[in-house]
């Protein structure tokens, strides 16, 4: 470790203060140091700085200590908030989010915040062996935001904290998933989001799929014109009678897709309204961006029933007729993508119609396609990765909390007891919003499993894992009567007591992600 480091630190042990250092965070800048230390549960930005004179850049850091070093060197140390963080950004840029672009990537969300030193390290193993993928290191939905108690801003400056801590310089984006409504745009802007996931499923109408045909002609004749920018006219003389080819990855014609009038009206009346709702956050987003690039995802992935090719056909030519450029788009596929488990359903099945998905988003985008509820997927993996590996982009984020909890199981056992206990009361009232298909009453009870199990019983149990899934807004937004957290601080400290061993959990289960889906092909 460099001197001024060591003199720092030989000062904090001299007043009997116990300090870690992140040594992969130093950093310097001009003549100044910066790293990161944790003093008890808190981590803190440490900087040395020349005495005479200051520069500008330690000026700015909001500090609560600042000392002399050796006369000749000042140190301050400043606490990891809002501000401290902004100002990190603008110093060290590598951790401010940036677009991706076309690139495959990879979503890890966070939902404890404390995950991402552990993606990051997957990511360079990954790396290492050959695969490159952008990794969407901040990624969160509305939904989670608001189950979490946590904001954009939040999850924005956890990332910052945690990309400065690994010195990690070769980016990542910030997704602002399933987004609704202008207002959930304008928060993640100003927190400094730069994918933008749009779900306009409020606006999907899935009685189209089945209704009688007079009403569907009823409903054709009421979509929002003016704002599609088409007459009902123009519409079906784009669509009906003509036959859309699909070619392979070789150009040759590999399929040839038409649209009947009754599939043209199923199609447009079932996502006319949601393109017009994604074409206004679009506009929106263009306005705030004013010429800046940005990624934009759009999201149809939480319906009943699979994306069929046509719709999907329809989309993709609706989105590239009003202008909205893609980088992503999230279908349902066939089959079962429950959350934090592998996938349910027929795999010869899934990769017929993912290889037709597959080359529609290539022909008519090109656009990735994103995989939500994307994590441990493992037997679907080599298919999605064979078939457009370098058009995907999946997205975790539920799994990462679960391997949190590994460490909790293991090494405070009550308190993993309590959750789980808890998680299994609150299952019923949490499953609502998500495809999850299991019965809380089957669950062991945790005080019959000894401590050595419990890691076995929930954490590697299908129907354990989905109910702590689900739960895990119920778990970190609890508080007592005192008003203080029931369980959040309590894991924090627990994943605090044992970090490196965490990361490595995170980082082991995340590279097994990456090197299933994008194998090294020989
Ligand atoms: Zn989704």
């Amino acid at each position: 470790m460099r001197s001024e480091i060591l003199a720092f630190k030989k000062l904090l042990e001299e007043r009997r203060r116990k300090v870690k250092i992140y040594a992969s965070s130093i950093s310097s800048k001009d003549s100044a140091t910066f790293f990161l230390i944790r003093e008890g549960y808190r981590r803190k930005l440490a900087i040395i700085y020349p005495s005479k004179n200051p520069l500008d850049l330690c000026t700015i850091f909001f500090s609560e200590e600042e000392g002399d070093l050796n006369g000749s060197l000042s140190y301050k140390i400043c606490p990891c908030n809002a501000q401290n963080a902004r100002e990190l950004r603008r110093i060290f840029p590598y951790t401010k989010p940036a677009p991706i672009g076309l690139a495959p990537a990879i979503g890890t969300g966070d939902r404890i915040g404390m995950a991402t030193p552990g993606h990051i390290r997957a990511l360079r193993a990954a790396r290492n062996a050959g695969i490159k993928v952008f990794p969407v290191l901040a990624q969160q939905s509305a939904r989670e935001m608001k189950r979490t108690l946590r904001s954009p801003q939040e999850v924005i400056d956890d990332v910052t904290w945690a990309v400065f801590q690994e010195s990690y310089r070769d980016g990542f984006a910030a997704d602002a998933d399933h987004l609704k409504t202008e207002e959930d745009v304008r928060a993640a802007f100003s927190a400094g989001f730069t994918m933008y996931t749009i779900d306009p499923s409020d606006y999907v109408d899935y009685e189209a799929d089945n209704c009688p045909l007079h009403i569907l002609e009823e409903k054709f004749n009421q979509l929002p014109w003016g704002i599609l920018k088409s007459s009902k006219e123009e519409m079906i003389k784009r669509y009906v009678g003509k036959s859309f080819e699909v070619k392979d990855l070789n150009g040759r014609p590999s399929l040839k897709l038409s649209f009947s009038r009754e599939d043209l009206l199923r199609a447009a009346v079932k996502y006319s309204s949601a393109i017009a709702h994604a074409l206004k956050l679009k506009k929106l987003l263009d306005d705030l961006f004013k010429g800046e690039r940005y990624d934009l995802e759009l999201s149809v992935d939480e319906t009943d029933a699979p994306t069929k090719p046509i719709e999907h056909l329809f989309i993709a030519l609706e989105l590239k007729r009003l202008k909205i450029n893609l980088q992503s788009l999230a279908l349902r596929f066939v089959g079962r993508f429950e959350k934090a488990i592998d996938y349910i359903g027929d795999l010869e099945e899934f990769e017929r119609t993912f290889q037709i998905h597959a080359l529609i988003a290539r022909n008519f985008g090109p656009y990735k396609l994103s995989i939500h509820s994307g994590s441990d997927k493992f037997s679907l993996y080599p298919i999605m990765g064979r078939i457009a590996g370098d058009i995907i982009h999946l997205k975790t984020s539920g799994t990462s909390y679960l391997e949190s909890l590994r460490i909790v199981a293991r090494h405070d056992p009550s308190l993993f007891r309590e959750i789980v206990k808890f998680s299994i009361e609150s299952f019923e009232k949490d499953k609502a919003s998500y495809h999850v298909s299991v019965d809380p009453t089957q669950a062991p009870p945790p005080e019959k499993v000894p401590d050595e199990r419990l890691e076995e019983t929930y954490l590697n149990n299908n129907e354990m894992r989905q109910i702590l899934h689900v739960t895990f807004g119920s778990i970190l937004s609890a508080r007592g009567e005192n008003g203080k957290w029931i369980f959040k601080d309590r894991i924090k400290k627990t994943l605090l007591d044992r970090e490196e061993e965490y990361y490595k959990v995170i980082s082991m289960h995340i590279r097994k992600h990456i090197e299933s889906l994008w194998q090294i092909k020989d």
